[in-house]
């Protein structure tokens, strides 16, 4: 070889290791570039705060909401997408637990994970969206989307039932609803219902 030959060797070797680079870089690069790009494109999660001085409720109540509102946000966040900021109160006035579309939370009486879902629930539009009502004749259920949900879960002829506030099954109205299988199921529907509800934010 002479060093002409051995140059434009080098050259080559170098241009297809540069092609080889360029195309190893292509492959790599967007799960390279998420980090910098995905806290801009990542929809919102479900967030919450205490609200309402904190700090003077009993402390033990205090840590049963957290404890339970901790763990009901987690299961929100890993089987859905639900951008809103709940703000959650204790108050001694209110007999259970009830749930707002602004998104506020009050614990009374009841405090516990299935309370801390299924008033999310409401937080996200269960019985308390505007357009709620619509969707409901004899009882049942009109809309597609939490109606094929249900079907997914319990079969082709279930039958989804709702009221003015709640929906069955898996709405966890009562603590004998509660378990792992039927809260992952109950986030789901709420999904569902929001697709229904038309509900983006
Ligand atoms: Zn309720």
């Amino acid at each position: 070889m002479t060093s002409r030959s051995i140059a434009r060797w080098t050259c080559l070797l170098a241009a297809f290791a540069g092609i080889a680079a360029s195309a190893v870089n292509a492959e790599t690069k967007p799960p390279a570039a998420e980090p910098t790009t995905s806290p801009a494109t990542k929809p919102a999660a479900l967030t919450y705060r205490l609200s309402g001085n904190p700090d003077e409720w009993p402390a033990d109540k205090r840590e049963r909401i957290v404890k339970a509102m901790d763990a009901a946000v987690a299961l929100y966040n890993e089987h859905g997408t639900f951008p809103k900021k709940i703000t959650v109160q204790y108050s001694p006035g209110t007999p259970t637990a009830d749930g707002n579309y602004n998104g506020n939370i009050r614990f009374g009486g009841q405090i516990g994970y299935r309370t801390a879902l299924h008033e999310l629930g409401h937080t996200l539009g269960i019985g308390t969206h505007p357009r709620w009502g619509e969707f409901i004749k004899d009882g049942k259920w009109t809309g597609e989307h939490a109606l094929a949900q249900l079907r997914e879960f319990d079969g082709p002829d279930a039958v989804l039932h709702a009221d003015r506030m709640h929906f069955w099954p898996y709405g966890l109205n009562f603590d004998r609803e509660g378990g792992d299988v039927n809260s992952v199921r109950h986030v789901k529907m709420v999904a569902a219902f929001r697709r229904d509800l038309g509900i983006t934010e």
